[in-house]
């Protein structure tokens, strides 16, 4: 099966194997050692040198513990969205009693910094700003450098940022342009089965955590940060996957952060390329889109659903159909962590001989 939806990915054999060792226990030396060793190559795929915990947790679950830990009821928080996983940042702050002010820009297109500049000299009273670098569900990735920039060096506000489809697979230099909470999942481009989730802590964070009065248990970061000292997670952590995500990170870092960028550029461009030479319309703006998933336009003559079913069907290939109202407009092509040319080809050489049979009939 060639499964091209962003996430979950399909797990190389020897990263999926590392999830049959033996179970050990979670308070001994052996796994202190994992933990230590993994969060010093999460870090390095991070380019932090902040505090970073590993959560046993969705995406979702991680982007309410980036809430919860900095933010209190009624503080005002800027949420700047470009499809559904934007907005849904905004819903967990805004369920958890912030005042959230929602930016929105059209599916398709990033965030317009200016705009951003805009609304935050209009709102001085805004603490935090969430943003998702890389919109799943339009196959967007954000300008988080000039966004950081603008929330950082100009208004000097927190930055709460949503990398789970773009860390390990599209540069997101934590340190260097100053992002407060970056979160990401392991489905993504760690080439990791579901159920971890990763998230970076900065100085500034752990200043707004001592004020911060969100409700939060599971999720408080301090209890992570307790036990890590001692080599421990506060709760039973996923170990199964916590092995692959030990073997997922050596082949990471012995390829070279830079090279993993460069590769994931280079299958963007083939299915991007790929798409436009069969006569299909990219989704996404060129100056914005995504190098972990592409979107594509479903062209009105052709009946979406039966599409992404006729691949499934006739050529094993899977494919992601646009969520909410981008249903039946767009479909999605996955292509994070390793994700070969030929498996691309495929998909574009299927496409091409399965549109002629999805015509919508008159
Ligand atoms: N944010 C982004 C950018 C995502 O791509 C996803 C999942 O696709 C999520 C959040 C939610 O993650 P999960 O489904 O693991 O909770």
């Amino acid at each position: 099966m060639n499964l091209r939806i962003p996430g979950p990915i399909p797990v190389p054999n020897n990263i999926l194997e590392a999830m049959s060792n033996p179970m050990i226990n979670h308070r001994g030396p052996e796994f202190a050692k994992l933990l230590n060793e993994v969060t010093k190559g999460l870090k390095q795929v991070f380019q932090t040198n902040n505090d970073l915990y590993i959560l046993t947790a969705s995406g979702t679950g991680v982007m309410e513990a980036a809430i919860v830990n900095t933010l209190s009821p009624g503080d005002n928080v800027l949420s700047a969205s470009v499809g559904v996983f934007g907005d849904r940042f905004g819903e967990i702050a805004s369920i958890y009693g912030a005042k959230v002010e929602k930016l929105t820009f059209d599916a398709g297109t990033g965030v317009d910094p200016q705009t951003l500049r805009e609304s935050l000299k209009k709102n001085p009273d805004i603490k935090a700003v969430l943003v998702v670098h890389n919109e799943t569900s339009t196959g967007v990735t954000n300008p988080l450098s000039e966004i950081a920039q603008i929330v950082k060096n100009e208004f000097n506000k927190l930055l709460l940022v949503d990398g789970i489809s773009s860390v390990g697979s599209i540069p997101v230099k934590t340190d260097h342009i100053g992002c407060d909470v970056v979160a990401t999942a392991s489905q993504k481009g760690w080439m990791l089965p579901p159920g971890l989730a990763f998230m970076s802590f900065s100085p500034e964070a752990w200043e707004a955590h001592k004020n911060s009065k969100m409700p939060k248990f599971y999720f408080d970061i301090a209890n992570y940060e307790k036990y890590l000292k001692i080599g421990q997670p506060p709760f039973t952590p996923a170990l199964s996957i916590m092995y692959s995500l030990d073997i997922a990170l050596k082949q990471i870092l012995n390829e070279g952060i830079e090279n993993v960028f460069q590769r994931h550029f280079d299958i963007a461009e083939t299915t991007r390329n790929g798409i436009k030479s069969i006569g299909l319309e990219l989704f996404a703006d060129h100056n914005v889109a995504s190098n972990t998933v592409t979107s594509v336009k479903i062209p009105e003559e052709i009946d979406g659903k039966k599409l992404i079913t006729r691949m499934r069907e006739n050529h094993n290939i899977i494919l992601a159909g646009g969520q909410q109202e981008l249903s039946g407009k767009i479909f999605r092509i996955g292509h994070l962590g390793l994700c070969s040319e030929e498996e691309i080809n495929d998909v574009i050489e299927s496409l091409n001989n399965t549109l002629p049979d999805c015509k919508l009939t008159p």
